[in-house]
């Protein structure tokens, strides 16, 4: 089993007390409400550093790095799936700006990101253009100095509440892959957008309800060329690669921390549900039931801390972090599954907490790189293909 140094083992252990204390309490009601994670909660995710762990300190962040984000990923989304996935937005556009942005674009953004004060959302996915990223259509047009959008996209999450939004545009015909930029979208605030330009619907989900996922519409919506990621067009699948990995990870550790919850919340029913006498835990399924939960789960969080080990060691894992999404999407799918069934008809109740995971779950296999296009990545790569 991976040894956590100390500092990273007390970071998860206060992102576990303030998941206990902050998250979850509120988590329940405002996912049956369909409600977003309120202001508050964000502003003391900001007030706790979670915002600025990754940054390096040069930019203002605690430069704390992978291991750091997979630790502090799982105890937030152990308390709810879309808490663990919110800080994710602004490190990965935090990253990008790091890696490739312009001394200018790095000055405006990454203090903001980095306290939390400025939310991120990423706009990639379109209509027509899922799986294959690189299908996009939307347009942007540079016009004296201005770059101009027309296009839809697709599932941007958080889009309504984010300042700013990297997003994925054609600059170019020429190419598939290296016609498509990376633009910082910057917008007001609020689910209004800023219309005619730019208009939002939110997409309505029966999970993940703590951020709202949004198809947008630009219609002629204006961007100061200074915002096209680096200055330079057509790089934006280059300038990816940069958190890609991260992304993988990070989101694999989303879904550990969900099964985590799914598993000690049947756990502990078990052992107060009687039936025939005795407590559920007595009957051999439904104890190897949870044996197999539990040692799933560890599988998932010892390849998730080899994976992002290695990152920090500088060491290339992109085989290994598909590896790792992969694995841990599945085996959440599997033990939130497994969750309900241990709860039998009440895990079928929307009320509770463990139809929230299962819900939540139905995400995993699907975000980030489905399951199928995971298996395929990694086949190539096994196979020697490219
Ligand atoms: C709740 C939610 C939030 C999201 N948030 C964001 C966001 O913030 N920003 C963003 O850009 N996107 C976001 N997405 C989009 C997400 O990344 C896509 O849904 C995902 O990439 C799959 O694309 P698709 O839905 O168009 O499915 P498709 O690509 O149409 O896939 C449909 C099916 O075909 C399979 N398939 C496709 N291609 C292949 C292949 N080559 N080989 C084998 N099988 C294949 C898929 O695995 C899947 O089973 C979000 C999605 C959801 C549901």
């Amino acid at each position: 089993m991976a040894l956590l140094s100390s500092d990273i083992l007390e970071l998860k252990e206060a992102t576990r007390a303030f998941s206990d204390g902050e998250v979850a309490p509120v988590a329940q009601q405002l996912h049956l409400d369909d409600k977003e994670i309120p202001d508050d909660l964000l502003a003391k995710m900001a007030d706790m550093g979670f915002f600025a762990v990754l940054a390096s300190k040069e930019y203002g962040g605690l430069g704390l790095g992978a291991m750091a984000v997979a630790v502090v990923t799982e105890e937030l989304s152990r308390g709810w799936f879309s808490v663990g996935a919110l800080p994710a937005r602004n490190w990965g556009s935090a990253l990008l700006l790091e890696k490739h942005g312009t001394r200018e674009q790095k000055e405006r953004w990454l203090p903001g990101l980095v306290s939390g004060k400025l939310q991120a959302a990423h706009s990639g996915t379109e209509p027509e253009a899922g799986s294959d990223a690189a299908n996009i259509k939307t347009t942007a047009v540079l016009q004296d100095g201005t770059y101009v959008l027309h296009g839809t996209k697709m599932w941007c999450t958080h889009a309504n509440r984010a300042d700013i939004i990297s997003t994925f545009c054609r600059t170019s015909k020429d190419s598939k892959h290296g016609g498509i930029s990376m633009l910082f979208v910057e917008k007001v605030r609020g689910d209004q957008f800023m219309p005619p330009q730019l208009t939002g619907s939110h997409i309505k989900t029966v999970g993940y309800h703590g951020m709202h996922s949004y198809q947008l519409f630009f219609d002629g919506f204006e961007v100061p060329a200074s915002n096209l990621l680096g200055g330079v067009e057509g790089q934006a699948f280059k300038q990816l690669m940069a958190v890609y990995e991260l992304a993988r990870m990070q989101f694999a550790f989303r879904c550990i921390g969900l099964a985590q919850a799914a598993y000690e919340s049947a756990l502990e029913y078990s052992q107060s549900r009687v039936q025939f006498g005795q407590p559920i835990c007595k009957f051999q399924a439904i104890r190897h039931k949870l044996a197999d939960m539990a040692t799933q789960i560890e599988a998932a969080r010892q390849l998730g801390y080899m994976v992002a080990q290695k990152m920090d060691q500088g060491v290339r894992v992109d085989l290994e972090a598909g590896m790792v999404k992969l694995f841990a999407s599945e085996m959440a799918h599997r033990v939130c599954h497994e969750a309900v069934q241990i709860h039998g008809g009440t895990g079928f109740a929307i009320d509770t907490a463990v139809n929230r995971y299962w819900r939540d779950s139905g995400l995993c296999t699907i975000g980030e790189g489905t399951s199928e296009v995971q298996r395929e990545v990694i086949a190539r790569r096994i196979l020697g293909e490219r």
